[in-house]
């Protein structure tokens, strides 16, 4: 079987360039997360990779033999979609056998593996219900079942959370991650969602406009996002506009130090970032990044708190946990700490280059 690898795949739509010459390879057993904006080509790139697409160009291979132009029903792939398309007219047990039955698996053999893998995604017993009697997740837990049927070499899912409620999916992106380790099937999900993302995934490759904008683990792309773009999608980021000088950065009057400020040119227009929770609020004495702000709003949100505060460095955003004893109100004015090794970044191109389009203040709120 060996892995699956994309070389330089690309698809157009008339004038429109959905998928930008992708390279990846996709590891046996590990579970991929292509996570990206709406329209950046994710679903595309799947359906390539399903059979379901032609690619304009590149080849797709698996265990080193082309596979670009195998059609879909002959790849011995799962599939499981946004809107889950079970059969309503058939027995859940039936759409879970449905294509071995097709496949002339005999019809007890096809019931009896059904059952099991109805057993494996806990839906033990309801074999004879129809379609229309299940709630969401059950729904949704049948279509799992179903592409897994046939024990594919590769288990692609697109958006399979969208149609459940918050704390379903949830529940279902443990579950899901679970069985995919069980059975160490190679998957590939396609997300917008990057908790989602983060949850399930051995390694995210983040998207924008059709091209790959990082690929790591989950920690790698957190805590060194590669672009501001991924820094400003995957969780959430201060942003701060500066120019390098004497290996540190001016943003305005405020020259912030950083290990990485001295790589950038004297005059070199940068952008920093900073994640609102590694900002430190309300400790006194001297040390580097220091400046104070006046606090203009108060989030709490139970487990965590925001503060939003102005600052000669713009606004910014404080994430504190509700347990810290440091909680000033609206108007008081605090000292903020930026840490060197807590502040990323980047070269800052013209507005018209930034991929995805990331916002001054805080992004991915
Ligand atoms: P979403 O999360 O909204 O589903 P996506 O990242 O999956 O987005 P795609 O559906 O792959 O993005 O679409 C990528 C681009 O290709 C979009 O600009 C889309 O409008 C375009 N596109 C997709 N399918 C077609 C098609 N059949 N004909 C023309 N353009 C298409």
């Amino acid at each position: 079987m060996g892995a699956l690898s994309l070389g330089n795949i690309g698809k157009e739509y008339g004038e429109a360039r959905a998928v930008d010459g992708i390279t990846l390879d996709f590891p046996e057993g590990q579970l991929t997360a292509l996570l990206g904006p709406s329209g950046c080509g994710k679903t595309t790139l799947l359906r390539m990779i399903a059979g379901l697409e032609v690619p304009t160009r590149g080849t797709i291979t698996m265990g080193g033999r082309d596979i670009t132009r195998v059609p879909a029903h002959k790849r011995k792939f799962g599939m499981v979609f946004q809107s889950f398309a079970l059969f309503p007219h058939l027995s859940v047990r039936d759409n879970v056998a449905y294509a071995l039955t097709i496949a002339g698996t005999p019809r007890g053999e096809a019931a009896a593996r059904a059952d099991r893998l109805l057993d494996l995604v806990q839906l033990a017993g309801l074999g004879e219900r129809r379609i229309g009697q299940l709630s969401g997740g059950q729904r949704q837990r049948v279509a799992i079942a179903r592409a897994l049927a046939q024990e594919p070499d590769v288990f692609l899912l697109d958006e399979p959370m969208s149609a459940l409620d918050a704390k379903l999916r949830e529940e279902m992106q443990v579950e899901l991650r679970l069985l995919q380790q069980r059975l160490g099937v190679t998957t590939i999900v396609v997300t917008h969602d990057q908790r989602e993302a983060m949850t399930m995934a051995d390694r995210i490759i983040v998207m924008s406009r059709g091209k790959v904008e990082q690929e790591g683990t989950p920690q790698e792309i957190y805590h060194w996002p590669a672009t501001g773009f991924v820094a400003g999608f995957i969780g959430r980021a201060n942003f701060m506009d500066g120019i390098a000088r004497d290996g540190r950065i001016m943003v305005g009057e405020i020259a912030l130090s950083l290990p990485q400020a001295a790589r950038f040119l004297d005059g070199s227009p940068v952008q920093l970032a900073c994640r609102p929770e590694a900002i430190r609020m309300g400790e006194g004495g001297a040390g580097a990044n220091r400046v104070q702000g006046r606090v203009t709003f108060v989030r709490d949100l139970g487990p965590v708190r925001d503060f939003h505060l102005e600052t000669v460095l713009g606004k910014l955003v404080v994430e504190h946990g509700s347990d810290q004893s440091t909680s000033p109100k609206i108007g008081e004015t605090v000292h903020l700490t930026l840490p060197p090794e807590a502040l990323r970044i980047y070269p800052r191109l013209p507005p018209q280059d930034l991929s995805g389009g990331v916002p001054s203040a805080l992004a991915a709120e």
